[in-house]
């Protein structure tokens, strides 16, 4: 059997060392859903906020160099099988989960 070397090029090594700052960040952003179902992911962050894909993605960059209560520092994730509740990004604003028990 022959196997393939592991061989990464500097742009893919850059990438994963990036992504590995805040993986779960980085899980959301790429992601975005959870499968099976395609629930939309969110990211829950230390100071119990919410961030929705789109801004895991935009906002990486400060996500990546969180500190404890910033904001940014993103330590969970969640999605919207696990919840009745309505969501919102507490950064962009968008509504994330539409609360169906109270639709009329
Ligand atoms: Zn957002």
């Amino acid at each position: 059997m022959m196997t393939l070397p592991l061989i990464f090029t500097d742009s893919e090594k850059a990438d994963h060392n990036e992504r590995m700052r805040n993986p779960i960040a980085a899980l959301v952003a790429r992601q975005g859903f959870a499968w099976p179902g395609g629930y939309e992911l969110w990211a829950l962050t230390d100071d119990g906020g919410v961030l929705c894909r789109a801004c895991c993605r935009t906002e990486y960059p400060r996500i990546a160099t969180a500190d404890p209560g910033d904001g940014w520092n993103v330590i969970g994730l969640s999605h919207d099988g696990e919840t009745d509740s309505r969501v919102d990004c507490d950064h962009c604003g968008r509504m994330i989960r539409d609360d169906w028990e109270n639709e009329d």
